[in-house]
């Protein structure tokens, strides 16, 4: 039986970045994956094929909207080959997946394919192919998330689905209903509005991304309403039916009034639960919290000393990044280092155009938390630079301590802000001042002066351009 230093059960961000990690840190290193392809959810039916396919429609938008008035003429009609959108998008994954396997290699990580349980706290049994056990001194459980559902809602993966099957549809929707607008609901809801679909999207909050800030949820809505995607607040589904190519949502409304919703595809998009099926906890004495998400202390460990659980398994967002990083903190507390995670400082993106992104509290927060905090706006039609591209809805928001001027939250809606954000989370790593940025120089013309202005805004109420 081979004998490992650490085995990581799931090769998601959190897996994968955790396998190269320990490597890097002289571990003799096992991973295990159940599916054929690594890298997890994010790669496979997550990140990255959502990405694909928003830059690809982004694409078509641009063509059939925005050439025009610069200057670009298209001599006939502009046509979707949506055949060819996917399969972009999958070779897009399988070059993305292939770079994994070459990193394994590269870090001289043994890759297991097959489903991983506990014989017990030491002992993982593989069912692949054939059937075997290691033997690991240390394990990292990161088994990801699946896409949870409602108890009413029957999910047939033809025309009730997922985000997994949204990303590989055969033909592009008449009118897809979209059931939670969160992330998942308006990356996709944009992608089938851009290439043609009516798209209703059924929200149980009063507001969309209700977790992030209220000035963003407002933002996007009214951008997305000019888009044409359709939303429909405070609204609590009662009942999915699907009959042939038909499929029909049934939902209160807020005066207590039945609606009901017809359309060809139905995505059920409420948020994702923990997955840990099939990992036989119990026979290595893991416990689960009331969630069914792993439970562990703030050094990632389980009640059982030897293994450790991250990313969407565990508590907290759910995201990419947020695995990788606990990936890596996993690999060093089993090096016996003292690595540390802000999770205030992991920020929130929605790659919708125009994207939304955010680190540290909102304004919600702050209010609820009793702290008092100067507010400072930009809006992106002032700079030159937005202008130029045609780029123009969105703002950035800089909230700060009214009394040290600390910057306590960055919320954004705009261009390029999933790459913007990151200036707020280096300044808030450092813990600067509104001040602090406010005088730094921001390349002109950017977006990121906007950044700026926002801070001259929370700073002094004195921003430059407008
Ligand atoms: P996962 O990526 O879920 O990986 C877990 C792996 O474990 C899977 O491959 C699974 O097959 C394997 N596994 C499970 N059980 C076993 C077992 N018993 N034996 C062997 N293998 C097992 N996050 C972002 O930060 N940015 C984004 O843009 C973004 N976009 C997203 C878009 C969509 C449509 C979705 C669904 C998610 C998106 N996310 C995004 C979230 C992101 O994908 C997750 O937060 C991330 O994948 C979590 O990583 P993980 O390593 O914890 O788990
Ligand atoms: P989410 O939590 O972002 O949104 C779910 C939405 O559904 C919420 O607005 C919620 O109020 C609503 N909802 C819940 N129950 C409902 C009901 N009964 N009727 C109507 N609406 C209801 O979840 P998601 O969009 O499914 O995404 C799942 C996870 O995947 C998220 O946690 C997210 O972090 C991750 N993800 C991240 C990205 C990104 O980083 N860009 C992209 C996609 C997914």
């Amino acid at each position: 039986m081979s004998t490992y230093d650490v085995a990581i059960i799931g090769s998601g961000p959190g897996g994968y970045v955790a396998a190269i990690r320990c490597a890097q840190l002289g571990m003799k290193t096992a991973i295990i994956e159940k599916y054929n392809t690594l890298g997890g959810t994010c790669l496979n039916v997550g990140c990255i094929p959502s990405k694909a396919l928003l830059d690809s429609s982004h694409h078509y938008e641009d063509a059939i909207k925005h050439f025009e008035e610069h200057g670009i003429e298209i001599p006939g009609e502009v046509k979707i080959n949506f055949k060819k959108m996917i399969e972009r998008k999958a070779s897009v994954v399988e070059q993305t997946t292939k770079g994994i396997d070459f990193l394994m290699n590269k870090n001289k990580i043994d890759v297991f394919t097959g489903m991983g349980s506990f014989k017990d706290a030491t002992h993982i049994e593989i069912k692949g192919e054939k059937t075997q056990t290691i033997e690991a001194k240390n394990t990292i459980i990161a088994t990801g998330s699946k896409p949870s559902s409602l108890p009413f809602i029957k999910v047939d993966k033809e025309r009730v689905i997922t985000s997994t099957e949204a990303l590989s549809l055969s033909e592009i929707p008449k009118h897809m209903i979209v059931i939670g607008g969160g992330v998942i609901g308006l990356e996709l809801g944009q992608v089938y509005r851009r290439l043609g679909a009516e798209v209703s999207v059924v929200e149980y909050m009063d507001r969309i991304i209700p977790t992030m800030d209220g000035a963003q949820s407002k933002e996007l809505m009214k951008v997305m309403k000019k888009q044409g995607v359709k939303f429909f607040l405070s609204h609590k589904v009662s009942a999915v039916d699907r009959k042939g190519t038909k499929v029909t949502v049934k939902a209160t409304d807020k005066k207590g009034e039945e609606v009901s919703f017809e359309g060809d595809y139905c995505l059920v998009s409420v948020g994702r639960r923990a997955y840990t099926d099939g990992l036989n906890l119990d026979k290595a004495g893991v416990k689960a919290n009331e969630r069914g998400q792993i439970a562990v202390n703030d050094h990632l460990q389980t009640n059982v000393s030897n293994i450790y659980a991250i990313g969407d398994v565990i508590r907290g967002a759910m995201l990419a990044h947020k695995a990788e990083e606990e990936g890596v903190m996993a690999a060093e507390i089993l090096a016996g280092q003292k690595p540390h995670i802000d999770y205030n400082l992991i920020p929130g993106v929605v790659y919708t155009w125009p994207e939304v992104a955010s680190v540290g509290k909102t304004e919600e927060q702050l209010k609820e938390a009793g702290v008092s905090f100067k507010s400072g706006q930009f809006p992106m039609r002032a700079l030159g630079r937005s202008r130029a591209s045609g780029d123009t809805d969105g703002f950035v928001k800089i909230l700060s301590d009214a009394g040290t001027d600390e910057i306590l939250g960055v919320h954004m809606v705009g261009a390029r802000v999933a790459d913007l954000i990151s200036e707020a989370v280096t300044a808030m790593e450092f813990r600067a001042s509104a001040e602090d940025l406010a005088r730094m120089s921001h390349a002109h013309p950017t977006y990121a002066e906007a950044v700026k202005e926002a801070a001259l805004a929370a700073t002094e109420n004195r921003p430059l351009h407008i």
